[in-house]
């Protein structure tokens, strides 16, 4: 067996691993990554950015397919057809494009990348079996970035028509009729594009309400589209068999049916990788099967440092990649901590949902007095004039001082208004500094503006 020795060893090459990896390199710390499968992990290879692919090929499909002489834009085209297969391929090449791109900044960076699995055999020695060979690394300290994997049911195992969002983000066929379990992020995601590629899609829901972490008014105008696109919605609903012919649900009154599928998608959530690759035998204090972090990412075992899925929620990308970023820098001597205010999310349903800071329900419960203010894109001319009015921002904000806790709001490309959302928070802005701002016309920017002038009482627009 090959010894090899570094300061730094990351387990897994996903965005925690891989930017950690990067920024580590630049920093000058001697650094390995090891990654079993591809570079990218989920969000670049099955996550992300193929599921964005995705919902932007159904969004064309289905634009065009709505130009039957019946828009008022007074646009007619032939009839729409899709090669799925080929739209797969499409992804695959931005997949190839952006994965090869993260080897290359590896390298460019410094760190060495070696496809493997790796395997614990204490706090400091991983043991990683690649093709060609057993290697060990010993290593002065290791970040766990191993990610996390798709919940499956017990009793809906994956497997034939029972697919996860992996596999329903490679088939080469639109499936004539699409059961999705779980209406959360992915399914509605993933559901969404599909309905809009032409399946009939059912979504089945456990609980009272879709995306159920978001408040009714930011889920409304999804719902609304949800019923536009003709996908039947079954709430309070639990998925319970295959059968013959599809899935067999139970519905909150005790009733069964059975609803006819080609395909099944589960997505009712994802599990930390943590236990294998030897991490239980280092008897890491954990919280459920996520692994404990402090502000720091350091586990409860020195030299042993954690990021991403694997350390609990939100599990977003861009989560991970700052925590990436920031163990690397601690590494190299700076001092670092976990002081961010906020973590935006965005939902790529139709219209988009983003979420940044404290929702005005958030902000009560944790006893704090605020004023809301909310503009709607129904009055925003750049949303009318893009057939996008559906969805509003809003803004909460203390009402002692005006200073943003939180803005939220659903659109049509609201997910491009995220960032402003956290660069108000983060730099805690007030109302009033938002309001003193020039946001450019016509934008949907516009909207975060009057979202803020109507909380502070004197709104322009509406
Ligand atoms: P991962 O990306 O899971 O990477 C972990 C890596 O570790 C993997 O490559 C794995 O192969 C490797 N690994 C595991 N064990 C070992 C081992 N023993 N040895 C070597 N390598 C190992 N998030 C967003 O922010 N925005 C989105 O729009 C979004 N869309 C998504 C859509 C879908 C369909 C899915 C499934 C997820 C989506 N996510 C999204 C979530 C996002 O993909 C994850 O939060 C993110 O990838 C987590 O990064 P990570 O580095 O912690 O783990
Ligand atoms: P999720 O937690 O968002 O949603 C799962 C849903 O399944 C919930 O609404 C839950 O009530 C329901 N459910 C659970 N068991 C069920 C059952 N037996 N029958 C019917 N419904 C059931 O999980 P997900 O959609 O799998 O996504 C996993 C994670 O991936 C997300 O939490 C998020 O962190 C990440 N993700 C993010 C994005 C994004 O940022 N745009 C996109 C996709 C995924």
């Amino acid at each position: 067996m090959t010894d090899l020795t570094c300061k730094l060893l990351i387990i897994g090459g996903g965005p925690g691993g891989y930017v950690c990896g990067i920024r580590a390199g630049q920093l000058g710390i001697d650094t390995v990554v090891v990654e079993q499968a591809r570079a990218g992990g989920t969000c670049l290879n099955v996550g992300c950015i193929p599921s964005k692919a995705l919902i932007h090929a159904a969004d064309e499909f289905h634009k065009l397919s709505h130009y039957d002489g019946r828009s008022a834009l007074g646009i007619t085209a032939a009839s729409s057809a899709i090669d799925l297969a080929r739209t797969i391929s499409w992804k695959d090449g931005i997949v190839a494009r952006l994965t090869g791109g993260v080897e290359g900044l590896l390298k460019k960076a410094g760190t060495r990348l070696i496809m493997g699995q790796a395997e614990f055999l204490d706090g400091k020695t991983v043991q990683v079996t690649t093709d060609a060979a057993a290697l060990r690394i010993v290593a002065e300290n290791v970040v766990i970035a191993t990610g996390s994997e798709a919940v499956e049911l017990p009793f809906l195992p994956f497997g034939g028509n029972v697919i996860s969002s992996t596999e329903a983000l490679a088939l080469d066929a639109v499936p004539e009729r699409l059961v999705v379990v779980g209406g959360g992020y992915i399914g509605l995601e993933i559901g969404t594009a599909f309905a809009k590629l032409g399946a009939a899609v059912t979504i089945v829901e456990a609980t009272s309400k879709i995306l159920p972490q978001y408040d009714s008014a930011l889920t409304r105008p999804v719902m609304a589209s949800l019923e536009a696109l003709g996908i039947k919605l079954l709430l309070d609903t639990k998925a319970r068999s295959e059968s013959d012919a599809g899935l067999i649900v139970e519905t909150a009154d005790g009733e069964s049916i059975d609803l006819p599928a080609d395909k099944i998608l589960v997505t009712v959530g994802r599990r930390p990788r943590s236990q294998g690759a030897g991490i239980p035998g280092l008897s890491l204090d954990m919280d459920g099967h996520f692994i404990r972090i402090d502000e720091t990412c350091r586990t409860s075992m020195r030299g042993v440092f954690a990021i991403g899925d694997v350390t609990g929620e939100p599990m977003l990308a861009h989560r991970a990649m700052a925590q990436g970023e920031m163990v690397a820098e601690i590494l190299s001597g700076k001092k670092r901590v976990w002081d961010k205010t906020c973590i935006p999310a965005v939902c790529f349903t139709d219209p988009e949902i983003v979420t940044c800071g404290l929702s005005p329900e958030e902000a009560k419960t944790a006893g704090i007095e605020t004023t809301s203010g909310q503009f709607p894109f129904t009055a925003n001319g750049r949303a009318m004039s893009m057939e996008a009015e559906s969805g509003f921002v809003r803004v909460v904000a203390r009402k002692d001082n005006g200073r943003i806790l939180g803005l939220q709001g659903a659109g049509t490309g609201i997910s491009e208004l995220a960032s402003a959302f956290a660069i108000a928070i983060e730099m805690g802005a007030r109302l009033d500094d938002i309001a003193a701002i020039i946001h450019a016309h016509p934008t949907l920017g516009e909207a975060l503006h009057e979202a803020c002038l109507k909380a502070l009482g004197h709104s322009l627009h509406i």
